[in-house]
């Protein structure tokens, strides 16, 4: 059995954060970070695209990652308002945030589509973290499993694999809405979710595999500390540099 891959934690920042506030909230961050035991976690920081220069400018040296949020598909060309994966790349960020839930309702994203951006994401030699996750309705109706099966089937292209790949399990029900799963709910999709990448991975102990949905520094010890987790994404509470690093000092 290999070791236990090293936790990430990410925040999300969403549509927030002016240069003012970017800046300030990136400095306090990495303020933090530095007189923290730094040893035991990623740390990774997805601004919005606006902000990502000066974020990443601010960061040089602290040694905390930065994502971005969203690509395109197709590589640079014409594409009016759209960022293409290798522009993320160029900017200097490692990661990318695909699928999430938001852009799959407010965007009509597919798995089609999103299959298509990670692809271009890998291509450009970023690390995916890929969003997957059942509404209350599906779970109510026990088809959680078989939703979330069907994301990590559609949503992953060929030469996905733990290398290029984080999983970021996401209850849509639980995203900023104060509710989180039961632990045991947590902690057996988690291990389905590794068991099914595994047969197509060809073993998947070492991939990193995120709970996302309204993590706080209060439920942050119940969740990270278990052994299918390996860290969360982060939203609302990562735009509070204390509780942001509050949660990471859980993982
Ligand atoms: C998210 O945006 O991915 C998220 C998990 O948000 P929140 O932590 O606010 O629920």
């Amino acid at each position: 059995m290999a070791d236990a891959p090293r936790p990430l934690i990410a925040g999300n920042w969403k549509m927030n954060g002016l240069c003012e506030t970017g800046r300030a909230l990136t400095q306090a961050v990495v303020k933090r970070w530095r007189a923290a035991d730094r040893g035991k976690v990623d740390l990774l920081l997805c601004p919005p695209a606006t902000l990502l220069g000066m974020v990443g400018e601010a960061l040089k040296g602290s040694g905390i990652l930065l994502g971005a949020q969203d690509c395109h598909s197709e590589k640079p060309g014409a594409h009016t308002g759209d960022i293409a994966a290798v522009m993320l790349a160029d900017i200097g960020c490692r990661f990318v945030v695909l699928g999430h839930s938001e852009r799959r309702q407010a965007h009509r994203e597919t798995d089609a589509l999103v299959r298509a951006k990670v692809r271009a994401a890998h291509t450009a030699g970023l690390t995916v973290i890929l969003c997957v996750g059942e509404s209350a309705a599906e779970r109510q109706a026990g088809r959680a499993e078989a939703i979330v099966g069907a994301q990590l089937d559609g949503s992953l292209p060929d030469g996905a694999s733990d290398k290029n790949t984080v999983i970021a399990y996401e209850p849509v029900w639980a995203i900023g809405s104060g509710k989180t799963p039961a632990a045991d709910d947590i902690r057996a999709m988690h291990a389905w979710i590794r068991a099914r990448l595994g047969k197509r991975f060809g073993g998947a102990d070492a991939l990193r595999i995120l709970y996302g949905g309204s993590v706080t520094s209060k439920n942050a010890p119940d969740i990270l500390p278990m052994p299918e987790v390996n860290g969360a994404l982060v939203g609302g509470a990562s735009l509070d540099a204390e509780e942001f690093c509050r949660i990471a000092s859980c993982g």
